[in-house]
């Protein structure tokens, strides 16, 4: 299913990219700059069942759209120039802002050297839960119990079922069908407790993914350290903040400020919400980010960014370099609008 959806994305974007429509329609739809929603960047790993390879990009790959960038005469800025521009009105060129999130180790190993060589600026949101090695990466434990066994259990709906996973193609399937069902569990409480249950019973550490993939506070120290870098927040625990109560969304996102202010000794100004989907952050969570004093909040709503944006600066899409579509002319055809235009039936915002 996975694998079908991608053939045909990739099909839209090559035919945009072809038909020159993303040239012709240019005009109207590319906005004045993107901010790219990018996660891990490290060299390709074997093995065909990589259910979450669409987040990550190669070092190659990075290296490669950051010079497309200049080439293309876009100018790459930090989160805050990006507010200064949109807030003042100064849309004399074209901009694009790299956002990091979750604030992987793969961050400061491969992404950062080629960014600190091209003097480009980047920003990195942090769920402090990560780097207090309590966060729960729980997309990561469901890869793990399906890659690791061929067989496994699960109470789903009051029923016990049993699902076979044998095969490549039905690991593949079964990652799809339950991770799917637990982003639409009703609670994120319920959400993390199968995967705590699953995680006991087939016996995965989650506390080690923690401490393998994310960066500790010495080394997010070390990045806060350098000008090019900005530290935004992305909650505490990692959470769809739309299925908390509105106290715990609130407290989510105020603590985790608070807790990398105390870390870093820098407050950050940014926030990006979890997941980011209609379903994990909406009008009420907007509003929480604006009154909480955020001077950019993005959501992982696909969308360009146009100068009707400066008017909900804490609701701003994103486009994401996803590691299944790591061809120059997809970022092309993304930066000029075209593609989400399409998506999003020509609607410049979606704030609410
Ligand atoms: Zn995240």
């Amino acid at each position: 299913m996975a694998g079908l959806k991608n053939t045909i994305i990739r099909g839209g974007l090559e035919s945009l990219y072809f038909s020159g429509a993303h040239i012709a329609l240019k005009p109207f739809v590319a906005g004045v700059g993107a901010i790219l929603t990018l996660h891990h960047v490290r060299p390709p790993r074997p093995g065909r069942f990589q259910p979450n390879r669409l987040l990550e990009v190669t070092p190659r790959f990075l290296a490669r759209v950051v010079r497309s960038l200049r080439r293309w005469g876009i100018d790459i800025i930090s989160l805050d120039e990006m507010y200064r521009r949109m807030t003042e009105d100064d849309f004399s060129r074209r901009f694009v802002c790299l956002t990091f999130d979750d604030g992987y180790r793969d961050t400061l190993q491969w992404a950062y050297p080629i960014l600190k060589k091209a003097g480009a600026p980047f920003a990195i949101y942090v769920p402090t839960s990560f780097p207090d090695r309590l966060g729960e990466l729980w997309w990561l434990v469901l890869e793990a119990v399906i890659s690791r066994n061929d067989r496994i259990g699960l109470v789903i709906d009051g029923r016990d079922r049993k699902f076979d996973c044998r095969t490549v193609a039905e690991k593949r399937a079964l990652y799809d069908e339950l991770y799917w069902w637990l982003r639409a569990r009703p609670t994120e409480k319920e959400m993390r407790s199968v995967v705590r249950a699953l995680a006991a019973y087939y016996h995965v550490d989650v506390a080690a993914f923690c401490e393998e993939l994310c960066m500790s506070w010495p080394e997010l120290a070390e990045l806060a350290g350098d000008p090019l870098v900005t530290i935004g927040a992305h909650t505490v625990t990692h959470p769809m903040l739309a299925k908390l109560s509105k106290e715990a969304a609130c407290s989510e996102m105020d603590l985790s400020r608070s807790v990398i202010d105390a870390a870093l000794a820098v407050r950050p100004e940014h926030l990006s919400y979890p997941i980011g989907d209609r379903g994990s952050a909406g009008a009420r969570e907007f509003a929480i980010a604006a009154e909480l004093g955020f001077k950019t909040a993005v959501t992982t709503r696909p969308g360009v960014l146009f100068r009707e944006h400066s008017q909900c600066m804490t609701a701003l899409p994103r486009i994401s370099l996803n590691g299944e579509y790591q061809r120059l002319r997809y970022v092309r055809v993304l930066l000029s609008g075209t593609a989400t235009a399409m998506w999003n039936g020509f609607r410049r915002l979606d704030a609410a």
